[in-house]
């Protein structure tokens, strides 16, 4: 009686399998693990009107909130893209591009949005590429005593990350006087300069991206920066992604255009925004088609 179970057991699988093996009735979908997720690329504008008009050329959007910023996860082309609406300034950028990070493991990312000249010879609509990007608001001031004013002209560039020491008292201190410049990924800044001559607004350059919670308008303090710092153009966000993306190994390029620059009496112009959004799509899709000629070489 009881060895007959093993059988019985064994005729209602093959009943089973043989059934499932029979063509079925109902409609079906057939996944495999040998086609692995794409990881998307991110692209972060800090106000709406740097950010809506990339997420309204996405397909297949959902949305997600985390703290301050917005995310909108779709495609662009059939190739995943996240749109991260960051809000501005140094924190909300930091804050977007760790959780973006951790959330959706990006691939690359790119910060974009508008800016203020420093170059005299960039005008209005004119985009930089971040060759390199740097914290312009990161200072440790000389002492001056009670009464003697202060001299931001004669403040010193500091590096947060020169050590785990004190930046400002102490051995540790003189390291940490120094400028930390973020440099931009290649392979991003080369699919830029492929596409640069489709954009028509103005042109496109390579430089320097200040960052800072900072608008300046005076002209020797812009005169200044650009000098001591190279600065090609300043903003809020730009360095802050940066040092984040970074610190997590993930390719990282800022672009920024110019929508405003007192330095040539150019007045802002926030049409721009959108200018500068239309050339990172060129440079996104460049990128995936980069992505896809070098996959097809390896194969
Ligand atoms: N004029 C805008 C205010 C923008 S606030 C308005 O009225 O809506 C600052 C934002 O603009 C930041 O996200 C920053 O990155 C960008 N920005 C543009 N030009 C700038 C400049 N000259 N200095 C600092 N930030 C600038």
């Amino acid at each position: 009686m009881y060895n007959k179970i093993p059988l019985l057991v064994c005729a209602i699988l093959v009943g089973c399998f043989s059934s499932l093996l029979r063509a079925s009735e109902f409609n079906q979908v057939q996944i495999s693990t040998s086609t692995p997720v794409k990881a998307p690329v991110m692209i972060q504008g800090p106000m709406p009107i740097e950010a809506e008009y990339f997420a309204s050329l996405l397909t297949d959007v959902r949305t997600e909130k985390a703290g301050n910023v917005t995310f909108y996860i779709g495609k662009l082309d059939g190739f995943p893209v996240v749109v991260a609406q960051t809000g501005k300034g140094l924190e909300n950028t930091a804050a977007a591009t760790a959780v973006g990070i951790e959330r959706y493991r990006p691939q690359a990312i790119i910060n974009q949005g508008t800016s203020g000249g420093h170059d005299p010879a960039l005008q209005v609509g004119d985009i930089v590429l971040g060759k390199r990007a740097v914290n312009a608001s990161n200072f440790k001031t000389p002492f001056r005593k009670s009464g003697a004013g202060s001299a931001p002209l004669e403040w010193l560039p500091m590096d947060l990350l020169a050590s785990e020491g004190s930046a400002g008292e102490g051995d540790s201190a003189k390291d940490a006087e120094r400028i930390r410049y973020y440099i931009g990924n290649e392979t991003l800044l080369h699919a830029a300069h492929t596409v640069k001559n489709r954009y028509t607004r103005g042109k496109v350059v390579e430089g320097t991206i200040a960052s800072g919670n900072f608008w300046n308008n005076e002209l020797d303090r812009i005169a200044w920066l650009h000098k001591q710092f190279g600065t090609s153009t300043e903003e809020m966000e730009t360095a802050a992604a940066a040092q984040i993306a970074h610190s997590y190994s993930v390719p990282f390029l800022g672009i920024r255009v110019l929508s405003n620059n007192l330095t040539n009496g150019g007045h802002y112009d926030p049409s721009t925004a959108e200018d500068c959004q239309q050339f990172v799509r060129l440079v996104i899709e460049q990128y995936i088609d980069t992505l896809s000629t070098n996959s097809k070489k390896q194969k």
